[in-house]
């Protein structure tokens, strides 16, 4: 028999650890953690050039990540993405995915899959496959070298396609992330769009969300997705589809390409009913909602016991405070972010 402290709700016909509702009755079955606040690439609208990291020891181990997403599979997460700053490149991190790899054959977690910039694919595509995962998501906002490389200042975009066709050699399914940005790649959007659907890759395009301090004009560069989408219309047509992720994109069919269309709109509150997601940073933090700074440091409770009560016990206080929606705005006369925290810190 379960004997449970006070705070701990347990499930008490099957003995596991009571699954996770929040306030407004949403189940939480997905959970995104960043691995790490690294990453290969500057991307100038995520980070600044000069970023400073966290020191080493303030990252949980990938044994620590490891106990902290099971306690959430344990607790009904049903999908996983490792995310970051860039997954890839923290050392071990395909032992990560191989222990996580346990949960997709009891079938305690359907998904078990990861967001990146693609720079390592070509090298990990593989095993990962090996390892359950099925889809990726890849960040990519043009096909151009040149602006490819302003956009990630670091980054080689041969690397990414090479690392695109290892995955889809591999047998991965690659969804394309691409992130509108006003005078950068706003005209070649339709382009991308054919090409992602010409590999049979799906495409989402995302909103420019105020996340961290990245040393630059926020408002230059805001692109609204409304724009976006009616540029696109008029090289495509649409069919509305009610395909849904629990996540913020909405999406399409486009008709020529056959291809799914993804719009992700951060800015406006239309996703956040049916939020079926939380956050944890690479330090433990769990984040309940992408857009508010609320947060519960899981990383005390996994380190002062053992066993995984006090942890269970903290997450359902955190998930308890699961606010209804959150609140972006670019603060226009200051030119603020909304958010201090940067998207490599809570991952995208
Ligand atoms: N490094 C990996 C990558 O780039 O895919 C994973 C982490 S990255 C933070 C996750 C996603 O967040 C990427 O698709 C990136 O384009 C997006 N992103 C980063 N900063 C953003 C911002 N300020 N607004 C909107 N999307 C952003
Ligand atoms: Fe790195 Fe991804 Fe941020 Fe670009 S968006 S800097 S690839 S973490």
């Amino acid at each position: 028999m379960n004997v449970a402290g006070p705070l701990i709700k347990l499930d008490q016909a099957a003995g596991h650890p009571a699954p996770l509702i929040d306030p407004f009755a949403r189940a939480i079955t997905y959970l995104r953690v960043s691995v790490t606040d690294r990453c290969d690439f500057r991307c100038v609208y995520c980070m600044s050039e000069n970023m400073s990291f966290l020191p080493k020891a303030d990252l949980l181990t990938l044994e620590e990540l490891d106990r902290l997403c099971s306690a959430f599979v344990a607790k009904g997460v049903r999908k996983l993405r490792l995310t970051g700053g860039e997954p890839l490149v923290r050392r071990g991190i395909m032992t990560l995915f191989s222990s996580l790899s346990r949960h997709l054959k009891t079938g305690a977690l359907d998904e078990l899959t990861l967001t990146t910039n693609g720079s390592q694919l070509a090298k990990y595509a593989a095993e990962l496959k090996s390892y359950g995962v099925e889809r990726v998501n890849v960040s990519l906002d043009t096909l151009d070298p040149d602006k490819f490389r302003a956009i990630t200042r670091w980054g080689d975009l041969d690397k990414v396609i090479a690392g695109i066709d290892a995955a889809q050699a591999a047998g991965l399914k690659v969804k394309i992330n691409a992130v509108a940005l006003k005078g950068v790649n706003e005209d070649e959007l339709a382009d991308l769009v054919a090409w992602a659907h010409g590999r049979g890759m799906d495409i989402t395009i995302i909103e420019v969300m105020p996340l961290g301090d990245i040393g630059d004009d926020r408002l230059g560069q805001y692109l609204p997705l409304s724009i976006v989408r009616a540029r696109l219309a008029e090289r495509f047509s649409f069919e509305e589809l009610d395909y849904k992720t629990g996540g913020p994109a909405r999406y399409v069919r486009v008709k020529e390409t056959g291809g799914r269309l993804g719009f992700i709109t951060p800015m406006t509150h239309n996703f956040c009913e049916t939020c079926n997601r939380v956050r944890i940073t690479c330090t433990g933090t769990l984040y309940m909602c992408l857009g508010q700074e609320d947060a519960a440091d899981l990383r005390s409770p996994l380190r002062a016991s053992e066993g995984n009560d006090p942890l269970y016990a903290a997450i359902d206080d955190a998930i308890t405070r699961k606010p209804k929606g959150h609140d972006f705005v670019i603060d226009r006369r200051h030119k603020r972010p909304a958010l201090s925290r940067h998207m490599s810190v809570t991952g995208g």
